[in-house]
């Protein structure tokens, strides 16, 4: 059994709940009896960061083939405008 982490946005109180992952998440604040309670980010966060990771692997496994690697460094730098100066 989960423990989940609840804070109240009006009044600032923090709790621990013991809670199945199909329970309904709390909402009543036990200090001010106001529905402003907040699960905080704890165990639910475990999927959102394996996602961003494997996004980003693969990402990095796309342009790290030897062609997209050359293209940018290959690009040269535009030159000043040397055309300019000459034209005085
Ligand atoms: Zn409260």
């Amino acid at each position: 059994m989960p423990t989940y982490e609840y804070v109240c946005t009006k009044c600032g109180h923090e709790m621990e709940a013991f809670q199945s992952m199909k329970d309904e998440p709390l909402t009543r604040c036990p200090a001010c009896r106001k529905a402003a309670l907040k699960r905080k980010v704890g165990g639910g966060a475990g999927l959102i960061f394996k996602g961003t990771g494997f996004y980003i692997t693969d990402y990095k496994k796309k342009s790290g083939t030897p062609d997209g690697a050359k293209a940018p460094a290959k690009t040269p730098p535009t030159k000043p405008a040397a055309p300019a100066a000459a034209a005085k």
